[in-house]
């Protein structure tokens, strides 16, 4: 099977089993990231533009979590996180590729690389992903 090929199908295993994770907010000149429920726990009148900012998907050279609740929150790789996150998982290869949040940042991955060379490694940490695709058809 060609890399594009085998591509194709990590990332549409990707898309079935990724978690959805809730946008970052931060207080306006504080630099951590927050889930909308932290950030109304710490400060429950807070207005948008005012106090806080986000909301939106923002672009980062590596992943969110909410500072309080750790929970992951959403992000885009830049140029730099991909292949900062590349060599993480070359260097700790994942192993539940069932794991929702996994999937989350392994998708950031999959639709960051650029190149045969990126494509080829991440190809090599996800190999295990397309043995245990068949369970997914299943009823
Ligand atoms: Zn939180």
């Amino acid at each position: 099977m060609i890399d594009e090929d085998r591509l194709y199908e990590i990332k549409a295993l990707l898309d079935k089993r990724e978690a959805s994770p809730p946008h970052p907010y931060w207080l306006i000149g504080e630099d951590e990231s927050l889930c909308w429920k932290c950030l109304h726990a710490k400060m429950p009148d807070a207005e948008i533009g005012v106090d806080f900012e986000g909301g939106y998907c923002w672009e980062s050279d590596g992943c969110f979590h909410c500072e309080k609740c750790g929970r992951l929150l959403q992000f885009i790789l830049t140029e730099y996180g991909v292949a900062s996150e590349l060599a993480h998982y070359a260097e700790f290869p994942p192993e539940k590729f069932r794991e929702p949040d996994l999937c989350y940042h392994l998708a950031r991955v999959a639709y960051g690389i650029y190149g045969a060379d990126q494509v080829r490694q991440f190809l090599a940490i996800t190999r295990a992903m397309l043995g245990d695709a068949q369970e997914d058809d299943s009823p």
